[in-house]
């Protein structure tokens, strides 16, 4: 990774082919971090440091809006800049993390510590604070004060919150800071002990559900509660046909209402459970065929905002516990890009142009992060990538600390080729 990275007051990225834009490959000359000429530059100086991307695709830098860094608590699953370079290998200059650390991010000087953390690095980390103090579920964190330390949303994710007079208030409190609330919805009762979707297959597993309706009898809650306080809300890692109905009519009736889809829910279903490996075990589970379907269609037809990984390292301790006691969750940074590719370029569910804009345009404009346009004169921030190399999935040699993946072994394609943000380059070639 760190040869793979350096920082240059002059880039040059030669022969890229920008998304959306004319088919023939241009140079982009970056200087100081900004974007200083965007055709043919034929006379860069010698201390330029120049990368040919022979023809590769340059799009503005994505942005994942779910991922977990387990920093502080759990630095032996993740840290902070071990999660960031996992982020820059796939692709992303920007994430955001979900407060559910140990102790959790649920104070200014926790946001701080963090954004103190990650800076410096390519990638850029906008915290989420918790919604409840101490993530317990019953009092309001201090919401203003971790808006103005950077927070850029508020989640209890990892547990829903559940007392209706909390997501109220919490609710009010997005309005008034213009940023939403991600409330991971599960209706606990419903969902308890279950570790896999309710349905045909846990019925011949014999093994216990979790009803889709944990997740949408929440949604719907809380979607009831945006039209009492015209708040913000923001549906993370969806996972029911109901959803996707209740998101399309609270976005009819202009409510400010957003929702993400991770790419294991695009590409994987609870059949995958008849191996009994942990490795597909999620919250929420994988589903059926169906819902996996209407959630490309939600995709495509822009009902689904954006899609996020929901990247959840576990150690391997945890892992190999049995299937019932085994975590929820998987790396997915690095594979984020790969699965895409299969499940939805080439299935031609999304355009490549449509690909990106959930990837980098739409989730930016979620958390209200910078937007990341390729334009002379603004802040250089691009990712470059292919969708045509195919490569088979090896967890050991992911950036990421942790290597709990359901895709092992499996061929994506499309290739990450490196990322720009200012003056720090990360290049595969
Ligand atoms: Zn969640």
């Amino acid at each position: 990774m760190a040869d793979k990275f350096s920082e240059h007051k002059s880039i040059l990225l030669k022969n890229g082919v920008i998304v959306g834009g004319k088919r023939s490959p241009i140079d982009i000359l970056i200087e100081n971090g900004t974007v200083k000429e965007i055709g043919s530059v034929t006379n860069p100086s010698k201390t330029t440091h120049t990368v040919d991307l022979e023809g590769a695709y340059i799009s503005p830098g994505w942005a994942d809006v779910h991922v977990h860094l387990r920093e502080p608590g759990r630095e032996d699953e993740e840290t902070i800049l071990s999660g960031s370079d996992a982020a820059m290998a796939g692709g992303f200059t920007a994430v955001c993390c979900m407060p559910n650390t140990d102790p959790p991010l649920d104070s200014e000087d926790m946001i701080t510590s963090v954004k103190q953390r990650a800076n410096g690095h390519l990638v850029e980390v906008f915290p989420l604070g918790t919604v409840s103090k101490e993530r317990k579920g019953e009092e309001l964190a201090e919401i203003g004060n971790m808006v103005d330390a950077g927070a850029v949303g508020f989640s209890d994710d990892g547990d829903p919150v559940e007392n209706e007079e909390l997501m109220r208030i919490a609710l009010e409190y997005s309005k008034m800071f213009g940023v939403p609330i991600v409330n991971h919805s599960e209706v606990r009762s419903l969902a308890k002990g279950g570790i896999m979707n309710e349905g045909a297959v846990s019925a011949r597993l014999g093994i216990p559900g979790i009803p889709s309706h944990a997740e949408d009898i929440m949604v719907a809650r809380d979607i009831r509660l945006v039209e009492l306080t015209n708040g913000r809300l923001h549906v993370p890692h969806i996972s029911s046909i109901e959803t996707i109905e209740l998101v399309r009519r609270a976005k009819n009736k202009g409510l400010a209402v957003t929702c993400e889809v991770t790419p294991h829910h695009l590409s994987l279903t609870d059949s995958n459970f008849e191996k009994f490996d942990a490795a597909y075990k999620m919250n929420p589970p994988l589903r059926t065929e169906d819902v996996m379907e209407a959630l490309r269609a939600g995709l495509a037809d822009g009902t689904i905002d954006c899609i996020a990984s929901d990247h959840a390292p576990h150690s391997p301790e945890e892992n190999e516990a049995d299937l019932l006691d085994a975590p929820f969750g998987l790396v997915g940074l690095e594979t984020a890009f790969g699965v895409c590719v299969v499940n939805l370029l080439d299935t031609k569910v999304l355009k490549l142009e449509e690909l990106v804009e959930k990837l980098t345009t739409a989730p930016r404009k979620i958390y209200n992060l910078p937007s990341a346009e390729i334009k002379v004169g603004e802040n250089a921030n691009m990712t470059f990538f292919d969708t045509t190399t195919e490569w088979k999935v090896d967890s050991s040699e992911f950036n990421s600390q942790s290597r709990n993946t359901p895709f092992e072994g499996m061929t994506l394609k499309g290739k990450v080729l490196g990322v720009v943000n200012g003056n720090k380059i990360y290049s595969e070639n």
